[in-house]
């Protein structure tokens, strides 16, 4: 990566971890939310052999629209129209209720673009990770088992896209299932 790139990387970054300043995820640990973004970039670039640098820059502001103050004219001002477009794709509208989303979120997977499709695919393997090992305190087994089974139906529209990443998808949804059978017993 030249200069440049390195600079923007870290600049993108400096700006998802402040709008994330006081953000924790649900998990008993309560760890730092920037912590999750982080994840997901590092996954894109390391299992996904993903290099453009716009598709990593979203996956690090990939829930800054959904989840800060930070609108998607914030970012195409900060960091162009291209990564604008990318975490606007991976946005969730929050004036719908919560089964809405969801399901739209099934409908709309084979529609968007491939580095969408490349975040979306990162932050599933990421969640369905952490909802096996780490989830929020207040979910139960069977919502845990629910949210694999959304997540599954979500990746089939996301495939075609990253080899690697899919067949980590599909070890990481197992796993997680192993796990929470074994929590069940
Ligand atoms: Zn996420």
């Amino acid at each position: 990566m030249d200069p440049k790139q390195t600079t923007t990387l870290l600049r993108t970054l400096h700006y998802a971890a402040n709008m994330h300043r006081d953000q924790r995820r649900k998990n008993a640990d309560a760890s730092p939310y920037i912590n999750h973004p982080i994840a997901v970039a590092e996954l894109l670039t390391r299992q996904g052999g993903v290099s453009d640098l716009a598709t990593v820059q979203a996956a690090l502001l990939h829930d800054t629209i959904e989840d800060t103050e930070t609108t998607r004219e914030d970012l195409e001002i900060h960091f162009g129209a291209e990564v604008a477009a990318i975490v606007a794709e991976v946005t969730d509208d929050k004036s719908l209720d919560k089964s809405e989303r969801k399901r739209l979120q099934i409908v709309h997977a084979p529609e968007i673009s491939e580095s969408a499709k490349l975040v979306k695919l990162c932050d599933k393997i990421c969640n369905v990770e952490d909802i096996a090992h780490n989830p929020p305190e207040s979910w139960n087994l069977e919502r845990r088992l629910a949210y694999l089974d959304w997540t599954e139906e979500v990746v089939s529209g996301l495939r075609g896209t990253n080899e690697a990443l899919e067949h980590l998808y599909d070890k990481t949804l197992a796993h997680g299932r192993q796990v929470l059978s074994k929590a069940d017993a």
